[in-house]
């Protein structure tokens, strides 16, 4: 089975928007098995869209259309896919209804252009709405599948997990199961060279890895007749992967990120943390607190980033930052010190570095960064070299002090357990 994608819309090709839906639309198709060959963008031109349905329906089994089923006159989609296929429109009743009641609910009145939406190709289903107005869209035809969506982000997505991942499972006889190794510490290359050999061997399930910033995931991907044998094929492998790596994984799970993997880490053993940043500027608490649940076991957020305020609000010496500078090992090391007093957490992380890009020396580069971790008294401070730009700098700034944080929350467990 397989897919192309057309985003249709003048905004993508004059890059107004940026493109999110295909990245989207494509990520969700290949989690289930389906390969998605081309994706390409068209205005919202009849001529331009009809030509690339022709081209497309020629080689594929799904064309998955997104944008262009609004109440104005330049949303085409719908008309153009119905004209290609030699289909009428005509009115669904269930979207009527449902356009009734959307702009019931919002106390405004539709305008005559709204019941235009109403309209879907002959024989064609209606996929329900629930965030805005425009339904979307299948039309099978015996050559094509045409899934015709939404473009707003917002309307699309849920659309897809809700109706259109549900449609197409219903068309694969077998289906993939994932699960994805989360390795923190080591690089890319380091990652592959250790699992050349599975990687080399792999036929089901497969075996990929992806870098992320600051992280390497491995997909592991079995094809099965159920799920149950899918996971099956699954196990073992994992199983494998774990032993490789051991404390590198932070977990095995799709849906937790790194920042989850510490908390959760701080929740089980009843500890508090806080943050006392530099560079970083609040970005770490920002990613501490986008975490549901953050409340239980995050403190407080400090953003100490003249001298003064690492002076007044964590106590770091003015003889360290005159002998050292900001951007130092010593200073990274009293910021944790002082933090963690002031706010009595267990675990205080602090960032200080030159994100760029001016800023740097000789002596102390650009993407020099220091990192400190004070649990429960004992402090760590590690020197970080990173490249990239500023923003570049800065996350991967944040990532690996959840690492460090990570690392040195479990050195501290391990000692408490095991003497
Ligand atoms: P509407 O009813 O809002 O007109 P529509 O289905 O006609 O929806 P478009 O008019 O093509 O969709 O796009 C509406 C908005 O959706 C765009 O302004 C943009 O914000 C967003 N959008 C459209 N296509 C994409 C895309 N491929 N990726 C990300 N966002 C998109
Ligand atoms: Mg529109």
């Amino acid at each position: 089975m397989n897919a192309e994608i057309i985003c249709v819309g003048t905004e993508l090709l004059l890059g107004n928007i940026v493109n999110t839906n295909a990245a989207f639309i494509s990520e969700r198709l290949s989690a289930i098995g389906i390969d998605c060959y081309r994706q390409c963008v068209v205005g919202d031109n009849m001529k331009r869209l009809t030509e690339q349905l022709a081209e497309s329906s020629s080689r594929c089994d799904i064309i998955i259309l997104s944008g262009g089923l609004g109440p104005t006159e330049d949303d085409m989609t719908k008309e153009g896919v119905a004209e290609f296929c030699k289909l009428p429109l005509v009115e669904d009743k269930a979207s009527r209804k449902a356009i009734e009641e959307y702009f019931e609910k919002k106390g405004k009145k539709p305008t005559e252009n709204n019941w235009k939406q109403a309209m879907i190709p002959k024989g064609a289903r209606a996929v329900e709405n629930p965030n805005g107005t425009a339904p979307g869209i299948i039309v099978e035809t015996k050559s094509c599948k045409y899934i015709l969506l939404p473009g707003p982000p917002g309307e699309l997505e849920p659309m897809f997990e809700n109706s259109i991942i549900p449609y197409l499972k219903g068309l694969c006889d077998r289906i993939l199961f994932s699960r994805t190794v989360k390795i923190v510490g080591i690089g890319e290359s380091s990652v592959e060279t250790q699992i050349k050999d599975m990687i080399d061997a792999q036929t089901n399930p497969t075996i990929a890895t992806y870098a992320k910033t600051g992280e390497v995931h491995i997909r592991v991907t079995a094809s099965a007749s159920d799920e149950k044998e899918a996971k099956k094929l699954v196990k073992p492998v994992v199983k494998e992967l774990k032993e490789r790596f051991a404390n590198n994984i932070y977990t095995t799970e799709e849906e937790v990120t790194l920042e989850r993997s510490v908390i959760d880490l701080l929740l089980s053993n009843k500890m508090t943390i806080s943050t006392v940043e530099s560079c970083t500027g609040g970005l770490l608490s920002g990613r501490i607190v986008g975490e549901s649940g953050a409340s239980d076991v995050f403190k407080c957020g400090l953003t100490t980033y003249s001298n003064k305020s690492k002076r007044k609000l964590v106590g770091v010496k003015k003889g360290t930052l005159d002998k050292y500078g900001a951007v130092s090992r010593q200073v990274a090391a009293e910021m944790v010190k002082g933090g963690a007093s002031l706010t009595k957490s267990d675990v205080c992380v602090s960032v200080t570095g030159i994100a760029g890009p001016t800023g740097g020396t000789e002596d102390k580069p650009v993407g020099l960064v220091y990192i400190g971790c004070n649990v429960k008294g004992k402090v760590t401070v590690k020197e970080f070299h990173f490249s990239g730009n500023r923003n570049k700098i800065r996350s991967l700034s944040v990532t690996n002090a959840l690492i460090l944080a990570r690392e040195c929350i479990l050195e501290y467990i391990s000692k408490v357990n095991f003497g």
